[in-house]
């Protein structure tokens, strides 16, 4: 720019803000950028050189955060804080029926109405436990989302909740400021399956469902919380321009009506008697909600009451919580057991004197690892207080100290496998523990187990006890021994004689010609189940393809994280796999080919393109596209490698942040050469 007076910088600082509220926008709703990356990177550069030289300017416009400190700005200027235009209250509780009444009675006097008055229409909703946000809009336009914080100033948290794909960024026709509040939750399910991948990989667990949503909104990088798969409940508006509704229950109408994702388990109530009965009703139901809730919300219906209701000095006077009971039971750790598993792994389990809890017996709870133990310091004959974790599965929430027997002792995790005997090893930074003998009798029947197992090759009629006569007998030590067996071997440990022995081979010259994602799951590696052996099948499409691979190419196979990646690479390196894999294939294994992905000399190979290079950018997107590789526009952990010409901005510093390769243009000719592409 040449010289320009203040005003003119001022209206160009405008037009830049503009601008680039309309590409993040753009990015985040397509999740595709509408301008190249280098013109991005520019405005936002400018935008922020004129706000660090007009800080007053950025601050001017009270009801609006600039978009280079929100969305599209770099993933620091997260977590800033921002004053919620409408405060964001909490409610009071009441745990009984009796309570119920009472708070019914102080609504009707401070409408000054007689005490018993019960002519009241209430909206009963789930009160879900996740954490609460506030979505700004103004003129329909999405500004930023906050968390609820202190309730007058929450943390901007924009990128994070804009990757719960429902939320609409634009409302049309809307004028003013409306502000939209909901819940922001991790289901059940997601908190299931989160778990199940970090016992395997043997990272934290989360405790609940609601400590997953906060983890995942704490997450600095957006792309983070995408893996989370974060849901959300809207119910109630702040700042409210321009929006017809008469009621709370047209709110929730209303909010339907725009999209927002709202609760089937709303109703609208009559009377005390309706919400106490709303509140049986949802307490009965409470284990097949798809989320956690600690309790229901019983809110006046009529908006002009509300008002008229006001606040105390902490909450609203015309909504309460009403809380679900907390079924916690306390009972005995009994004792705890160690199972080794196929990969080696020893996995701890409580034994409990059983106890009902929502309905079914409970009488053991995985202990996960020796860390998770010792952080709750349990002991044998311990009192423990047992819950049930996302509604199903039970979980040990601490000991009753004043409980323990004296001279309990401290338990000790084993040094030695309890099954083998052989001094057990745990990695740095690993919480599980394994027994590292590849001739452990556990894993060897576990192994076998697995290969025959229905998700794997899905030979019928190998069951536990021919497993272990197999093993017993010395005839077999791993899965391609079985391919070794005859009919006379087999007919004299099967009861069921020599029809049952054809049977049996039958299926196992069947399993040869299984597709290969099956014979990959089979082969009980390490963090890999169903998903990611189809992952891998799809990505190489023969064994030997997979077998050949770099742990690059590996690593760039979708939905396999570094972790994974590594250990997999690791594991197909192992001259004990490599012999197994080649006996199979001696025996006639030939899984049938997946159809690849991608080929190419690049498959597997993510790039984002930044900065000025020496030809068009979409030339060269071309040209890599051509030989398979992927082009992105974001920098995340998947991506291989950032292509950075001149000028280079906000996308080197994630790829450095990130530890993704950077080449500039020498480095992408030495890789094309390499691959035999130039
Ligand atoms: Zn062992």
């Amino acid at each position: 720019m040449s010289q320009t007076g203040s005003d003119d910088l001022h209206a160009r600082y405008l037009e830049l803000r503009g601008e680039v509220t309309r590409h993040n926008r753009a990015y985040y709703e397509q999740d595709a950028p509408n301008i190249p990356d280098d013109q991005y990177d520019a405005l936002a550069r400018e935008l922020r050189q004129l706000e660090t030289a007009h800080p007053e300017w950025a601050t001017d416009l009270p009801d609006e955060v600039s978009p280079v400190q929100t969305v599209g700005g770099a993933p620091s200027s997260a977590f800033l804080p921002v004053p919620h235009p409408t405060p964001m209250t909490s409610l009071d509780n009441v745990f009984d029926d009796a309570e119920l009444r009472d708070w019914r009675e102080k609504l009707a006097r401070s409408l000054n109405l007689p005490p018993d008055y019960d002519d009241f229409t209430f909206t009963g909703e789930l009160k879900i436990d996740g954490l609460s946000v506030n979505l700004y809009y103004l003129d329909g336009q999405l500004q930023w989302a906050a968390t609820r914080g202190n309730g007058r100033v929450g943390e901007i948290v924009t990128a994070q909740v804009l990757t719960i794909p429902e939320i609409p960024q634009q409302l049309e026709g809307l004028q003013g400021e409306l502000e939209v509040r909901g819940e922001v939750y991790l289901s059940r399910a997601d908190f299931a399956a989160f778990n199940a991948q970090a016992e395997e990989l043997g990272t934290p667990l989360l405790k609940n469902p609601r400590n997953g949503a906060a983890g995942a909104l704490r997450q600095k990088d957006p792309e983070v919380t995408r893996t989370r798969h974060l849901k959300v409940i809207l119910y109630a508006l702040g700042k409210r321009d321009g929006v017809p509704a008469q009621s709370q229950w047209e709110v929730l109408g209303w909010l339907r009506e725009r999209g927002f994702p709202t609760s089937r388990y709303s109703e609208q109530l009559r009377g005390l008697e309706g919400a106490v009965d709303y509140h049986a009703r949802m307490v009965a139901a409470r284990a097949d909600f798809e989320f956690d809730a600690d309790g229901t919300v019983l809110k006046l219906d009529s908006l002009r009451l509300q008002e008229e209701a006001g606040l105390t000095s902490r909450a609203p006077r015309w909504a309460i919580a009403y809380k679900f009971p907390v079924e916690e039971v306390e009972t005995v750790l009994e004792s705890i057991t160690v199972n080794v598993g196929r990969t080696g792994k020893l996995a701890p389990l409580a034994h409990l004197s059983p106890r009902l809890i929502e309905g079914s017996t409970v009488s053991k709870a995985t202990l996960h690892n020796e860390d998770y133990i010792r952080d709750m310091d349990l002991r044998i004959g311990d009192t423990v207080r047992v819950r049930k974790s996302g509604g199903v599965i039970p979980q040990i929430m601490g000991v009753v100290l004043e409980k323990r027997p004296a001279n309990a002792p401290p338990y000790e995790f084993p040094a030695h496998c309890p099954d083998c005997g052989h001094e057990v090893v745990r990695a740095e930074g690993d919480a599980n523990t394994y027994c590292p003998n590849p001739a452990c009798p556990s894993q060897s029947f576990e192994r076998l187990r697995y290969f025959v197992s229905r998700g794997a090759m899905d030979v019928r009629g190998i069951g536990e006890k021919l497993t272990l006569q197999v093993l017993e007998s010395g005839l077999v030590k791993d899965a391609a021994d079985l391919y070794t067996l005859n009919a006379e071997q087999l007919a004299g440990l099967e009861r069921g004689g020599d029809k049952k022995a054809q049977n049996i081979l039958a299926q196992l010259e069947d399993s040869k010609t299984k597709p290969l994602w099956r014979l990959i799951n089979a082969l009980g590696m390490n963090h890999v189940g169903q998903r990611n052996a189809q992952a891998l099948a799809r990505a190489f499409g023969t064994l030997d393809a997979l077998l050949a691979a770099t742990p690059e190419q590996i690593e760039a196979v979708p939905g396999l994280g570094g972790v994974i990646a590594q250990s997999v690479s690791a594991t197909l390196a192992d001259p004990n796999m490599r012999g197994l894999l080649q006996r199979l294939q001696e025996a006639g294994f030939a899984p049938q080919a997946e159809e690849v992905t991608r080929t190419g000399e690049l498959a597997g190979l993510n790039f984002v393109i930044t900065g000025t290079l020496s030809r068009p950018r979409d030339d060269l997107k071309n040209q890599l596209e051509a030989a398979g590789g992927r082009v992105t526009g974001s920098v995340t952990k998947k991506t291989s490698y950032l292509i950075a010409g001149e000028e280079a901005g906000s996308k080197l510093a994630r790829a450095e942040e990130l530890g993704v390769a950077v080449l500039d243009e020498a480095g992408l000719a030495a890789l094309l050469v390499e691959k035999g592409l130039s």
